[in-house]
């Protein structure tokens, strides 16, 4: 067969089947929100016994750089699973989020032809290539040098015909288990070229993907009787003469698409706000089906209020089958994957969580369209804070992710447990694969940013951090930003510059633990012996620290500069005290060390309870390794506390921000401090239950 036979062949098949399924009749096209770089139209047709798919696309890709490009890099993504020794099986290990594939499960994509629009055969002229690890058995990225560069600003139109087997049962969120079809990543797709260069990575075991906006066009073939869901929306279905079913879907302005497959779907219809929402579930989950779209409609409603539009007319939800795990928890435009279960307790908020995390993506990743093989935290960390306050803002946050039986437990507090387990091996700022572990990475970019942005919030306050994320994704939606945009963001919108911050994030290992290392508080012995200054004997006394009056909370209560709270006309000129009057009388010195434990250094707030119940906030820069905070007055020192309000989740160990003396004379101070180191307590409780590492997943 000649190459202009091939092609001629494939328009005349697409012509056939356009005709045969409605599919030629023109879809509207609505005002492009994106660029439209990369546009698709596929016919899809799937061989449910063969466990196949058979694709035809024309590929319209269009040269943005300012000068000519010379070749095209395309992922073939499926090829991840084709054997034992592509990087994604050997990064993996064969295993992903507990899946295993079928020793004959494997996937695959293979191109049976590629042309141009002149009908040239451009199949021989590619080759795999391997550029991030040279793995020689890798197929997941393929090289077209082009016969005639394309000049800026044009547009080149290539025609693939492909077969693809999906792994079985789901890996890494595509495949097929029985009836049940999950196609992710399932054809093939061009890189983005950005900088000069094309920007296409292999498929890794710990990463996800990047790709330019455009419009798709795609017709999916399935036997008669099965349910279909896809990114955007369904415009047209058509019976055909072989008992299959062709469902024609159009989706504008989206840099993904998938879809899913199954006679088995429950299809249960909702709305939110202008949202319609869809949500494929498994027959037997039926029970949990107004969990899953009532998630969905708070999801929708609470991202539109907070950041901004949600562009599109709808959101699917995808309930997958048992036994097809691998395909749950994942986003694509407008199509996202959740994990059911029957039964779940709904005190146990692991089905909401999933919805909710995976809609967030698309605003984080689908509309700002960051690199998510180099930069995965600008899209997980940013959709886990977003995670975080939807949770706490929802169900409460002392019971965000679990409220069963009394015993409550937080999102922030699982995330926690996942960071403080590992928090210094890797930096943040990688790309995916170069991480010490899939947990690693998983901590890296989902934990660890995470609560840096909740830490982040809890300083500029919630209101500005609502107006940095709006920020965000107005002026980078539909735009591939890197990490240094949003610290420009995060600058500009908070007036402060928060460089420092981010670069001990990001970019370093260090670890951020401030302690309480000791604390006492001493009766002033009267002076005995010789020369003293006069001041000396009541004066209160810093030795590296002076704590000064205005710093004092609790009660209103002003400070004198000795600590003894001040009580205008009274008792002077009395030469004989009674026991009260003579307690009143003493003063107490009191003194407490804190520490800084890691090389993260961050400004830190210390409080003082006294046991007349005063509180004084000091402010540290915790630039020093140590530093003594030192007061006298009239009353003892209870407690000491870093950072009082738990305002700094990066802290790797708060059961040493506090310290607290036996003796109390006020229930109240006493009571206080407790409180404050219970609180503590239970935010590191978690880490030991590693029960709770379930919820650690990458979503
Ligand atoms: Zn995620």
């Amino acid at each position: 067969m000649t190459f202009s036979r091939a092609a001629c062949l494939f328009c005349l098949i697409s012509l056939l089947i356009m005709l045969e399924t409605g599919a030629g009749q023109p879809v509207p096209f609505s005002q492009p929100k994106s660029p439209r770089i990369a546009n698709y139209d596929i016919d899809v047709r799937l061989d449910a016994k063969a466990r196949l798919l058979h694709g035809r696309q024309v590929l319209r890709w269009r040269n943005t750089a300012g000068h000519a490009v010379e070749d095209l890099h395309f992922h073939l993504y499926l090829n991840g699973f084709r054997n034992n020794q592509s990087t994604f099986m050997r990064e993996s290990g064969g295993r992903h989020r507990g899946e295993k594939l079928d020793e004959k499960g494997w996937g695959y994509i293979d191109i049976d032809s590629l042309s141009n629009a002149a009908g040239e055969e451009l199949l021989p002229l590619t080759a795999f290539i391997q550029p991030d690890d040279g793995n020689t058995n890798d197929k997941t990225v393929l090289h077209l040098p082009l016969p005639k560069p394309l000049s800026p600003g044009e547009t080149i139109t290539l025609y693939f015909a492909f077969t693809a087997k999906l792994p079985e049962p789901p890996m890494a969120r595509t495949g097929i288990k029985e009836e049940f079809v999950m196609a992710g990543q399932w054809f093939p797709k061009i890189g983005v070229y950005e900088n000069g260069a094309w920007n296409c990575h292999q498929f890794h075991a710990h990463s996800e993907f990047y790709a330019d906006f455009g419009v798709y066009h795609v017709n999916i073939t399935v036997p008669k009787g099965h349910i279909v869901g896809a990114t955007g929306l369904c415009c047209a279905t058509a019976d055909n003469p072989d008992s299959t079913v062709t469902h024609r879907y159009h989706a504008e302005d989206v840099h993904d698409f998938a879809w899913t497959a199954s006679p088995d779907f429950l299809v249960l219809n909702g709305k939110s706000q202008d949202v319609e929402i869809r949500a494929l579930l498994q027959k037997d989950h039926a029970g949990i089906g107004p969990r899953f779209l009532r998630a969905a409609e708070i999801a929708v409603a609470w991202f539109q209020d907070r950041y901004g539009d949600y562009p599109y007319p709808n959101l699917t939800v995808v309930d997958p089958r048992r036994g097809a795990g691998g395909a749950g928890g994942m986003e694509y435009p407008t199509l996202i994957t959740a994990w059911g279960a029957y039964g779940i307790p709904k005190g146990f908020r692991s089905l909401e969580m999933v919805i909710m995390h995976e809609f967030g993506h698309n605003y984080w990743y689908h509309l700002v369209a960051s690199n998510e093989f180099e930069e995965a935290w600008l899209d997980e960390g940013i959709n886990t804070f977003s995670e975080m306050q939807i949770l706490s803002d929802t169900y409460g946050e002392a019971g965000s992710m679990v409220d069963l039986c009394g015993i409550r437990i937080s999102d922030s507090q699982l995330l926690r447990m996942g960071y403080i387990a590992e928090p210094g091996l890797d930096p943040v700022l990688q790309p995916a694969w170069k991480y010490y572990s899939g947990s690693n990475y998983s901590s890296m970019s989902y934990n660890k940013p995470g609560l840096m942005l909740l830490t982040l919030q809890n300083m500029v306050g919630r209101e500005t951090m609502n107006r940095i994320l709006r920020t965000w994704l107005e002026r980078w939606r539909f735009k591939h930003p890197r990490s240094a945009d949003f610290i420009a963001v995060v600058n500009e919108v908070s007036g402060e510059n928060f460089d420092w911050f981010f670069d001990q994030v990001l970019n370093s290992t260090a670890v951020l633990d401030y302690s309480v290392s000791e604390i006492s508080s001493e009766e002033v012995e009267q002076n005995r012996g010789f020369d003293f200054f006069p001041a000396d004997s009541t004066a209160a006394v810093s030795a590296t620290a002076t704590l000064t009056t205005d710093t004092v909370a609790a009660g209103g209560l002003e400070s004198d500069t000795t600590g003894r709270r001040n009580k205008a006309g009274a008792d002077s000129g009395k030469e004989v005290l009674d026991d009260k009057e003579k307690e009143e009388k003493k003063l107490y010195h009191s003194s407490v060390k804190v520490r800084r434990l890691g090389e993260f250094i961050f400004p830190v707030e210390l409080q003082l309870i006294f046991s007349d119940g005063d509180t004084l906030i000091e402010k540290w820069d915790g630039r020093s390794r140590w530093k003594e905070f030192s007061v006298t007055r009239a009353s003892r020192l209870v407690s000491a506390a870093i950072d009082p309000k738990n305002k700094i989740l990066l802290d790797v160990q708060l059961t040493n921000n506090s310290r607290t003396l036996e003796r109390s004379s006020r229930g109240k101070a006493k009571l206080a401090a407790r409180i404050l180191f219970w609180t503590q307590f239970f935010m590191d409780m978690p880490k030991f239950f590693n029960l709770f590492t379930i919820f650690s997943p990458h979503l």
